[in-house]
């Protein structure tokens, strides 16, 4: 820990703090292992080297008595909205000014301490050398938008209290003008950490509105859905009276064309369709100085990257542009070089499993041809309040399941990427209306998709990864609520046993012994595979082994963990 803290206090911001101690010791100062934790290693004479110890020594000692309580108090201060609306005017001016504000002037430790209780770590994308100072999160949306009056009273009307974390640090660093990379899932606030500082970006240009010829900001988003639900938020939000448009395939072509044409200020939009308005020249991008990639790398999973390619040939490089990404893989980081300038990245909670430490799971290994029964056997034992997800692997299996259950009287909705479009509406608005507790999808339905109230998470189909799982489990337990996730899996996914292992041990939850031994199985045939084919390759698919060779399969089943396992129990109800 005192190293963490030796990082804040002694670098500070753009490492002046270690010019100044080597300046006054005359040592060399050297901090290594990256920007959250390593070792400061000192050099040059020895007297040089005990003088800027000790000064380090005393400059952690006088930021560690307390710093963690530092962060507690002093308490933000409350926002004073009649001030705000009193003096709507004086910051309207201060803004035209140029002047920033700061309500409250946070030491290194106060920031590093908050940062670290919200789980948010920094890094600037520019080389070793050249980093920039960091822009100080902000603990309340006055820190963030007292010059814009504006937003304030629409952050009034919706009643939220403070910041999420991607907002605290990412609009700081949006509106500072900086690319920024936001590594968070949905469901956290990203949304908002985009939108605001968009507005402000746009009102920011000196071409007037009406000489634009185009939309100001483009956000690109990879499914319908997502598109459709960032259009109702983005209109929930009232700024300078911008416009904003959705534009999806499946959606009205005809009546999207005409309201690009009557002129809008905001396009949110799918690569494929807009690709295809952008090669008609139906819309002019040319105008777009803000750029929002959404869900980078869902986008570039559903094979969207040429549309991207081409969208962006027409959009100026002088943008500013936010990238969203719940993980942050090759492609991504590939995507990040490409098209953004030396963004700052913020990330918020590990990569991985910051959605799903608030549920509650439950894996079961059973056999294929039992899946119904357990999935049937849950339903019956729902309460009247809950809520399901029920999540499989193909489309045909999502109509089949949910025609059961409609046979069986159940009032259910399914969701997939071969029903029309007005019926994917329907049903998530069911869904989310609770017209329906139950909607069987596949993993369109995994990410993204912001239903408060689901309380379980039923994963009938074992998802094709891991990262998958994450998002289909961090479905539910939203809001600071609770939620429950039961998955079923089979021989044929023992080889994800080893990282749902280590997902259910990370985030503190039972692990079954089934689980366990068919990991075993896995790896041990693993092994074996790769000594027999040392060079690796080979291709065959190593298909549902999960039994083993020849043991036996039930014997470690449902009866482990206590012999007959009452199903009921299970349900996390
Ligand atoms: P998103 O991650 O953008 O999908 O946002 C998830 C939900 O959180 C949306 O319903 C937002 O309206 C809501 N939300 C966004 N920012 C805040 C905030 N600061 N406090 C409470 N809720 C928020």
């Amino acid at each position: 820990m005192l190293i963490y803290i030796l990082f804040f206090v002694i670098k500070g911001r753009g490492g002046a703090k270690i010019r100044e101690l080597e300046e006054s010791t005359g040592a060399r100062i050297k901090i290594n292992n990256g920007d959250y934790g390593g070792e400061v290693v000192l050099s040059g004479s020895s007297a040089a080297q005990q003088k800027a110890k000790e000064m380090i020594e005393d400059l952690v000692a006088d930021c560690s008595s307390g710093p963690r309580d530092a962060v507690a108090a002093p308490a933000p201060p409350p926002i004073d909205w009649n001030d705000i609306r009193q003096n709507k005017d004086k910051y309207e001016a201060l803004k035209w000014k140029g002047e920033r504000f700061s309500v409250h002037e946070y030491c290194e430790c106060e920031i590093f301490n908050w940062k670290e209780n919200n789980n948010i770590f920094v890094d600037d994308l520019k080389e070793e050398g050249e980093k920039r100072s960091i822009p100080k999160p902000c603990r309340t949306f006055l820190e963030a938008f007292q010059l814009y009056p504006e937003i304030m009273d629409n952050i009034e009307r919706v009643g939220f209290v403070k910041p999420t974390p991607i907002q605290s640090q990412g609009w700081p660093v949006s509106l500072s003008g900086e690319d920024l990379i936001a590594i968070a899932q949905t469901g956290t606030g990203k949304t908002l950490a985009y939108l605001l500082p968009g507005f402000i970006h746009m009102d920011g240009q000196t071409l007037p509105r009406a000489e634009r010829g185009g939309p100001g900001m483009l956000v690109l988003t990879p499914t319908r859905e997502l598109a459709l639900q960032i259009e109702t938020e983005c209109s929930k939000y009232r700024y300078k009276g911008y416009k904003s448009v959705c534009i999806y395939g499946g959606g009205d072509r005809r009546g999207q064309i005409k309201m690009v044409k009557s002129g809008v200020d905001i396009v949110i939009a799918t690569p494929g369709r807009l690709n295809d308005l952008q090669m008609n020249e139906l819309i002019n991008l040319q105008s777009v100085t803000y750029l929002v990639l959404d869900e980078a790398d869902r986008m570039l999973d559903m094979g969207f990257e040429p549309q991207i390619m081409k969208i962006l040939l027409d959009i100026r490089p002088d943008r500013q542009t936010v990238m969203t990404s719940a993980t942050w893989p090759t492609g991504v980081r590939r995507l990040s070089k490409s098209y953004l300038k030396n963004a700052i990245m913020v990330y918020v909670g590990t990569l991985d499993l910051a959605a799903v430490n608030t549920v509650q799971q439950t894996v079961l290994i059973v056999h294929e041809e039992e899946k119904k029964s357990y999935v049937f056997d849950f339903i019956r034992n729902m309460l009247p309040l809950d809520k399901v997800l029920i999540f499989v692997g193909k489309k045909l299996v999502a109509d089949d399941l949910s025609s059961d259950m409609c046979l069986q009287g159940l009032a259910v909705q399914s969701l997939h990427g071969d029903r029309e479009q007005c019926d994917r509406e329907v049903a998530l608005k069911d869904f989310k209306d609770s017209r329906v507790r139950i909607l069987v999808a596949t993993d369109l339905a995994s990410r993204g998709l912001d239903v408060h109230d689901i309380t379980h998470v039923f994963n009938y189909d074992f998802p094709r990864n891991i990262e998958e799982y994450v998002h289909r489990v961090g479905r539910t337990g939203r809001a600071g609520r609770s939620g429950a996730a039961v998955t079923l899996v089979t021989r044929e996914n023992w080889r994800m046993a080893p990282e749902l292992i280590s997902i259910l041990e990370r985030a503190g939850q039972e692990v079954p012994e089934e689980l366990v031994l068919m990991a075993e199985r896995y790896e041990k045939h693993k092994r074996e595979k790769d000594l027999s084919n040392p060079r690796g390759g080979g291709g065959r698919r190593e298909g549902g082994g999960g039994g083993g060779g020849g043991r036996r399969e039930g014997g470690g089943r449902r009866e482990g963990g206590g012999g007959g396992r009452d199903r009921s129990q299970n349900w996390g109800f």
